[in-house]
């Protein structure tokens, strides 16, 4: 249906399926699917009206954007019946997953300034709870004063769910755990936005005293895959079909580029897009749970989260996380900023010796090719994304 409406309505489609010398009814399975070429965030940002579905009245589009890894944004436009499936995605996938039902209350730490203000007056804040149920704090800005005050906001209204950036849980959880103080007692955490280190998971867990889902989606997409109690990353599939397109990683033979095929927004639709991240197929095919729905095996992070080397190495951000774990490091971000050269960025407070800096080169030197360059650098912060998302690693040159 989708393919039949952007072959008849939507002008870049119609190209397409010119250009490949088929028609809609021609796609019959889901290996003929893989014959419609893959779109990108560029090639969407450069037929940006041919894909504006001509069928549609002006108010069916809904302008919505994203940040994108690179910074550049992309902008597009979704329609009300994506708007509903989305909406219905984050009931199951941020509620029904922990026990709780839609407009239950829940506390938000959150980054993108569309969604959260860097600060509400507390008559804001009492008509937010009111009407939304919600309990934000930025996590841009994420002081102990304003930690202190978001607990003590937690405490007096008690939200059942805590929802946010991982990282941003995170360093709450390290402040209440270094304070000794106390999160009121929660039905679940759900955790957004940022690739899942299990080991954190798992801290936000004992320190937060209750269960930590994980969820994976974008904005472009809506809620791609949400974590069960049985620990699988199950397919948001009413919404999106996904695909994996095949990469060669080391390490990860089943790795591929995440693909996804957006099934509700007929305003402009995104058929194959490559959202920008790597992931590994589930081989589960029933979870105890008892949903049906595809898993997911690892979201392995963002296309910008694997570095490329001169030679033409790959290495994953995840391998940079795990070595780290031996050394006493909270904090830190890799960035490649050449095909011979990675920095590795540690704060002020934090930094470390010269015999320390060796030990961490020796480690890395064994995973790395032998002409990679790691050097160290002293910052009084990390860099974020436009939408505060933090990212123990990224590249920061071509591939
Ligand atoms: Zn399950």
């Amino acid at each position: 249906m989708l393919l039949e409406h952007a072959y008849l309505n939507v002008p870049y489609y119609r190209n397409l399926f010119k250009e490949i010398g088929a028609k809609p009814e021609d796609i019959r399975d889901f290996n003929d699917f893989k014959l419609i070429p893959i779109i990108t965030k560029d090639i969407i940002r450069k037929n940006f009206e041919d894909l504006m579905a001509l069928n549609l009245s002006k108010d069916e589009f809904l302008p919505n954007s994203t940040g994108g890894s690179d910074g550049e944004p992309l902008n597009f436009y979704q329609d009300r019946q994506f708007e509903n499936w989305a909406a219905a995605a984050r009931i199951r996938g941020w509620y029904n997953i922990a026990g709780c039902e839609d407009g239950d209350s829940c506390a938000v730490l959150w980054g993108a300034m569309r969604d959260v203000k860097e600060d509400y007056s507390l008559i804001e804040r009492v008509q937010i709870f009111f009407r939304d149920g919600l309990i934000p704090i930025n996590a841009f800005n994420l002081s102990n004063e304003r930690m202190l005050l978001f607990l003590k906001y937690c405490q007096l209204l008690r939200p059942k769910l805590l929802r946010g950036y991982v990282t941003a849980i995170r360093e709450l959880a390290a402040f209440i755990e270094e304070y000794k103080l106390n999160f009121p007692p929660l039905k679940g955490v759900i955790l957004c936005a940022e690739t899942v280190d299990p080991d954190v998971q798992v801290y936000i867990e004992r320190i937060l005293n209750a269960p930590a889902y994980n969820t994976y989606g974008g904005r472009e997409l809506s809620l791609i895959a949400m974590e069960c109690s049985e620990r699988n990353l199950h397919e948001v599939s009413e919404n999106n079909y996904i695909e994996f397109e095949k990469i060669d990683l080391t390490g990860y033979q089943e790795a591929g580029n995440i693909i996804v095929t957006n099934l509700n927004n007929y305003a402009m639709p995104f058929i194959r897009y490559r959202i920008g991240d790597i992931g590994i197929p589930g081989s589960v095919d029933c979870c105890n749970c008892g949903r049906g729905l595809p898993v997911i095996d690892k979201i392995i992070g963002r296309t910008t989260e694997v570095f490329v080397f001169y030679d033409g190495t790959k290495s994953v951000g995840e391998m940079f996380i795990h070595l780290m774990k031996d050394f006493d490091i909270k904090e830190y971000q890799f960035v490649q900023v050449s095909d011979a050269k990675v920095v590795l960025r540690i704060k002020t407070e934090d930094y470390i010796n010269e015999p320390l800096k060796k030990k961490i080169q020796f480690t890395y030197k064994k995973f790395l090719p032998e002409n990679v360059k790691l050097e160290f650098e002293r910052v009084d912060a990390f860099n974020k994304t436009v939408t505060g998302k933090f990212r123990f690693v990224y590249r920061n040159c071509p591939s």
